[in-house]
C-alpha cells in the first residue's frame, strides 16, 4: 500500500494542488463545479464518477465555502462506491483439475510478470502450478515465462517459436491433467496491431480448451497498465468480447500518473479486480483494496 500511494501521490498531489487551487476563495458556484468536473475527467475517472461527485458536492455545499478537503472527501467516497464492488479476492475453483487461468492483454502490460507473481503465490500455498508460454510469437516472453516457472518452482511448458498457441494450449492442459497440476496459467500474445489476427488465435484457445473442459478456461485474467490511462477502457472492451475477461489486474501503479482510469472502468464493466502490481518483484503483486486505492486518488 505504501508503494501504492506513493505512486498514485504523483496523480493525487497534482489533482489535490489543482483542486486547492480551484477552491481558494470560491463559493460554490456552477462554474467552480463545471471546472471541478473537468479535472476530474481528466484524471480518467470517468463522466459518471465526475458527475457524482460534483452532484453530491452541490447537494452539500451549494452556495457556501468549500475547501480542498470537502472535495477530497465526497472524491475518496464516491470512488469507493464505485471499486468496493469490484474488489474481490481471487477464488480459484479447485474441483477443476487444472484450474485453468488464461492471462490477456496488450503486450507489455505485464502479463508475464503478473503470471510470474501469480505462480508465487499459488505455489507458495502449496498448489501444484504449470505455467504456459502462449506467447509464441516473442523469443522474450517465452524466455522470461521460463526463468518465472524456475524461479517459483512452477512446471514449464513451451513450444517452438512462431507455433500455433492453441496447440501449445490444448497440449498444456493434457500435460496438466497426467501430471495432476492443481493450476494451469497461461500466458497469451497482445499484438493489438494485427486485430484480427489476435482475436482468431484468442478465440482457438478458448475453443480447444473447451474442448477437454467445457467449463476451460476457468478464469480470464486481463493486465491493464496503469500508465496508459484512457486506452486501458478500450483494451477491455477487445478483450473481454473476444476472451471472456472476467477479471482484472491492474499493473505498475508504483510508477504510475494514473490510476483513475480504473474507477471508469469499473463502472462500466463491472468486472472483479483482484489484484494490483506494484513493482517488478515476486512480491508485488496486491490484493485490491477499494477505499485504499480510492484514498490514494483522492489524496
Ligand atoms: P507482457 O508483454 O504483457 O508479458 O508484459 P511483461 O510482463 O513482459 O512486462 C512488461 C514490463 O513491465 C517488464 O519490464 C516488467 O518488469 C514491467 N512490469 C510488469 N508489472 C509491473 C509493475 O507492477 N510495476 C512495474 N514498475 N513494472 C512492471
Amino acid at each position: 500500500f505504501q508503494r501504492l500511494k506513493a505512486g498514485l501521490s504523483r496523480t493525487s498531489s497534482h489533482l489535490t494542488g489543482q483542486i486547492a487551487a480551484l477552491f481558494t476563495k470560491r463559493k460554490l458556484d456552477e462554474e467552480t463545479l463545471q471546472d471541478l468536473e473537468d479535472l476530474l475527467i481528466q484524471a480518467d475517472l470517468g463522466v459518471e464518477t465526475a458527475m457524482r461527485v460534483t452532484d453530491t458536492l452541490s447537494a452539500e455545499r451549494y452556495g457556501k465555502d468549500v475547501t480542498g478537503e470537502d472535495v477530497t472527501r465526497i472524491m475518496a467516497a464516491e470512488i469507493t462506491k464505485v471499486l468496493k464492488p469490484v474488489a474481490k479476492p481471487l477464488e480459484l475453483d479447485l474441483s477443476h483439475k487444472p484450474h485453468v487461468i488464461l492471462v490477456v492483454g496488450v503486450n507489455g502490460t505485464g502479463k508475464t510478470t503478473t503470471i510470474g507473481k501469480l505462480a508465487a503465490k499459488l505455489s507458495g500455498a502449496g498448489l501444484k502450478v504449470m505455467v504456459a508460454a502462449g506467447d509464441t510469437f516473442r523469443a522474450a516472453a517465452i524466455e522470461q515465462l521460463k526463468i518465472w516457472a524456475d524461479r517459483t518452482g512452477s512446471e514449464f511448458i513451451g513450444t517452438k517459436l512462431g507455433a500455433d498457441a492453441a496447440g501449445l494450449a490444448y497440449e498444456a492442459f493434457k500435460q496438466a491433467q497426467e501430471k495432476k497440476s492443481d493450476i494451469l496459467i497461461i500466458d497469451t500474445a497482445g499484438r493489438l496491431q494485427n486485430k484480427t489476427e489476435l482475436m482468431a488465435e484468442l478465440e482457438k484457445i478458448v475453443r480447444v480448451l473447451g474442448k477437454l473442459d467445457p467449463d476451460a478456461p476457468h478464469t480470464v485474467l486481463q493486465t491493464l497498465d496503469a500508465t496508459t490511462g484512457q486506452n486501458a477502457l478500450q483494451q477491455v472492451e477487445i478483450f473481454r468480447n473476444v476472451a471472456g475477461v472476467n477479471g482484472l489486474i491492474m499493473t505498475k501503479l508504483d510508477g504510475t500518473a494514473r490510476g483513475g482510469i480504473l474507477v471508469a472502468i469499473s463502472a462500466k464493466h463491472k468486472l472483479p479486480v483482484y489484484f494490483i502490481g506494484v513493482g517488478e518483484g515476486v512480491d508485488d503483486l496486491e490484493p485490491f483494496e477499494a477505499e485504499e486505492f480510492a484514498e490514494a486518488i483522492a489524496g
